[in-house]
């Protein structure tokens, strides 16, 4: 990762971490006049976590012949950065299901 110009004229270089909401997030910072630039997508994700965090998301079960699958909502998907085809972890624990994505 290279430098990016800074609103002040100077260069920004890229610093891996950097605080974003309790979250460690890479970025540039500008050492002329500490202007921070967040990856926008790891910032975007951050936020988006946030949101979760502070709501129950429903979803759906739907059946594909014998098992039952179930539907996570966009939201989801992009705050977890999850994907089609990806090994997700099942933990029953008493009565509820968590879903652990697998370690990236
Ligand atoms: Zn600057």
């Amino acid at each position: 990762m290279k430098g990016m110009k800074c609103v002040c004229g100077k260069t920004a270089e890229y610093v891996k971490n950097l605080r974003f909401n309790n979250y460690k997030i890479d970025g540039w910072k500008c050492n002329s006049c500490e202007e921070i630039y967040y990856n926008p997508q790891k910032a975007e994700r951050i936020l988006l976590l946030n949101k979760l965090k502070k709501q129950v998301v429903k979803a759906k079960l739907g059946r594909i012949r014998s098992n039952l699958v179930l539907r996570l909502p966009r939201d989801i998907e992009t705050a977890l950065n999850l994907h089609k085809g990806e090994e997700v972890s099942l933990k029953v624990e008493g009565n509820e299901i968590k879903v652990v994505p697998s370690l990236r």
